[in-house]
């Protein structure tokens, strides 16, 4: 097979340029087809209003175009001056919302082309950027970022934006479409790249498909960490030398109706240590930039390079890249339960984090509720020093003062932001990813809809006595899994623009897969699809046996057994 059609568009770019600079003053409203590939590259997405598209079709009109703007954020950590930069610019250009993501960075969704300069060049100078959040290349380093106190929080962040700053392209192009060839900062690469121009890690077609790479605290999986390209988990060696235990190959992305493509939980590859972690993941990204497919996008991650070579095959070639053996990995520290780090916690002696759920990582005024402002007030007051946007899109605000708490609370409480006790634990155990209408791979609904299944477990574990019941639920609106639902213990993803299929048996440490028991449900009859399969966990459940624990030691067949066909596409799966 011949490599797709966005090699040879990334190969003729030079760097990441094309006809970028011409059709962003060219007056249009709208990018090229090719361009539209390099614009990924830059943080930007051209998307058309998925609610308009029929509409305007029929009527022969010309599609509702605008984009997405990503800022790469490296494990959600911005100071208060960064967040005020991106805050103020959202009612200038955009929705005047502002979508956190799962991977902890920040999106802009209703940007026309013309605003595009503006935005970017106004984040630029604030030192955040959004080069790379998007395209083929090393995306968001994530990282377990909650202030913990007790944990090494330092240690984490630094790791998470050295790895961060060694894989950002070196391409100038960035600068010269967005801030006219100057360079902010903080966002610039590592000044040992002074070979302008040219990519010393991607080459000139950069990787076959994007690379996540993320860091968990010993303990804390809020990250998926087993579902990266690379995973980090900080372990001391066997003999107390600190490192990092390397996982390898995770990936959640598939295909409906295509066995060939699957979600897949990362390999332990070695223990390495701290000083040595570049160069290993520079091994890593290398090697599915040479081996990962580039004829069949589908298949263009490194879960594939490891299912078709194999894990042995993958240690020897890091070895050679690196000319020395690896450790064998040591067993990394036991993972607690999930943690959505709302309300308040400690996180030095003199300072405490407070997180605010956010449906959906919607943060916007809504009506009484205006979590935007609320947020940005306490930053720009001092109230609180920094914000870390968790992987759960939620937001943390770090570095209050223990006397302060009463101040913060009365700020949320005059901005109508309820307090956590106040949220089900559904609404606070379910995520979903944005979908329709502004995503262009989603088959139907997710974040619209979030508040409906949340009712519905709510209403679901409250008859049966289990209100006290938290289950970790995901809610995608195509197969990719950005949400990540299928290390969820609920995952729910679209098949059509009505009908869902149902994944359970993750578990709430995130380190096993879910499996899927149920296609092609109507979203309108999720209710009747899950009531017999909570009946039974009521019934047989272990005390104190979590609901993915429940459906896994169940198995696929005798938990989708329980499910009624309900739609004239649904089957049950399993046996
Ligand atoms: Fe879009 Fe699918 Fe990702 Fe949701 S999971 S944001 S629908 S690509």
């Amino acid at each position: 097979m011949a490599p797709t059609a966005v090699e040879s568009i990334k190969s003729a770019s030079n760097h990441l340029r094309g006809s970028l600079d011409a059709e962003l003053a060219d007056g249009q409203t709208t990018f090229s087809a090719d361009s539209t590939h390099l614009l990924k590259f830059h943080g930007i997405y051209q998307q058309d209003d998925r609610d308009l598209r029929r509409e305007r079709t029929s009527a022969g009109a010309d599609l509702e175009y605008s984009c997405m703007v990503r800022c790469s954020v490296p494990g959600g950590v911005l100071r208060a001056a960064q967040w005020a930069a991106i805050d103020a610019i959202a009612d200038v250009v955009g929705d005047g919302s502002l979508r956190l993501t799962t991977r902890q960075g920040v999106q802009y969704h209703f940007v026309h082309k013309g605003d595009l300069k503006t935005l970017v060049g106004h984040l630029n100078s604030n030192l955040v950027t959004t080069y790379a959040a998007c395209g083929d290349v090393v995306r968001n380093v994530m990282v377990s970022s909650a202030p913990v106190a007790g944990r090494d929080t330092a240690r984490l962040d630094s790791l998470g934006r050295a790895l961060s700053n060694q894989f950002r392209p070196q391409s100038e192009s960035y600068w010269e479409l967005w801030v006219d060839g100057e360079r902010a900062v903080s966002s610039g690469p590592s000044p040992a790249a002074a070979d302008l121009g040219s990519e010393p890690i991607y080459g000139d077609t950069y990787l076959p498909r994007k690379f996540k790479i993320g860091i968990a605290a010993p303990g804390d999986n809020s990250i998926d960490v087993y579902s990266q390209d690379l995973g980090l988990v900080p372990t001391d060696g066997t003999d107390g030398t600190p490192g990092v235990v390397v996982l390898v190959g995770g990936g959640l992305g598939m295909s409906h109706n295509d066995d060939s493509t699957f979600p897949r939980l990362a390999d332990p590859l070695a223990w390495v240590p701290d000083g040595d972690v570049g160069e290993v993941a520079e091994a890593v990204v290398t090697i599915f930039r040479d081996y990962g497919n580039r004829e069949d996008r589908k298949h263009a991650r490194l879960k594939y390079v490891l299912e078709e070579r194999g894990i042995e095959w993958l240690r020897a070639e890091v070895e050679a890249r690196i000319g020395r053996p690896l450790a064998a990995p040591v067993p990394v520290p036991h993972w607690n339960g999930a943690s959505d780090y709302h309300g308040w916690h400690r996180q030095d002696a003199e300072t405490l984090f407070h997180g605010i759920p956010v449906p959906s990582g919607r943060l916007k005024d809504n009506g009484s509720v205006r979590r935007r402002s609320a947020v940005a007030e306490l930053l720009r007051s001092g109230l609180a020093a920094e914000i870390r946007i968790t992987p759960r899109q939620d937001v943390l605000l770090c570095g209050i003062k223990r006397e302060d708490r009463a101040a913060v609370e009365a700020v949320l409480a005059a901005h109508g932001v309820p307090p956590v006790n106040q949220l089900s634990l559904s609404v606070r155990s379910s995520i979903a990813c944005p979908a329709l209408p502004t995503c262009g791979q989603a088959l139907g609904e997710a974040e619209r809809v979030l508040p409906d299944l949340a009712d519905t477990l709510d209403s679901l574990l409250s008859e049966r006595g289990m209100a006290d019941v938290r289950i970790e639920t995901r809610l995608t609106g195509c197969p990719n899994g950005c949400a990540r639902p299928y290390v969820a213990e609920l995952g729910i993803v679209a098949r059509s623009k009505t009908d869902y299929d149902i994944w359970v048996g993750g578990n709430p440490s995130g380190t096993r897969l879910a499996k899927v028991v149920a296609q092609g449900v109507p979203f309108v009859k999720l209710h009747h699809a899950l009531a017999p399969m909570f009946d039974h966990f009521e019934a047989t459940r272990i005390e104190g046996e979590s609901f993915g624990d429940w459906t896994d030691r169940m198995g696929v067949g005798r938990t989708s057994a329980s499910i009624p066909v309900l739609g004239k596409r649904q089957k049950s799966v399993g046996a």
